[in-house]
């Protein structure tokens, strides 16, 4: 019924970040590649992709089936203090 169809692919480049932008080093090496006539179609785009951490362990945020956050005590104390504050 369903078929595993490629749709997309992104290649990643690191790009140096001393004394720049990542945006301009992305615009400085798409007008390298300009100057390569083969390659005119080429096109870097920057992606960021972000996860929220634990302040207190570093784990990625989870919460268990009572929405209390799974990692460790110490958040699960924040989460308790500031659950107290919205309720009174
Ligand atoms: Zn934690």
């Amino acid at each position: 019924m369903f078929k595993k169809v490629l749709v997309d692919i992104e290649a990643i480049i690191h790009l140096p970040v001393v004394g720049w932008s990542v945006e301009q080093g992305a615009r400085d090496l798409e007008d390298f590649l300009r100057d390569h006539r083969s390659r005119d179609n080429y096109r870097i785009d920057i992606r960021r992709t972000y996860e929220n951490h634990c302040e207190f362990c570093g784990y990625l945020e989870d919460y268990d089936a009572d929405g209390y956050p799974s990692c460790c005590s110490a958040a699960q104390l924040e989460w308790e203090a500031t659950r107290t504050e919205v309720l009174s």
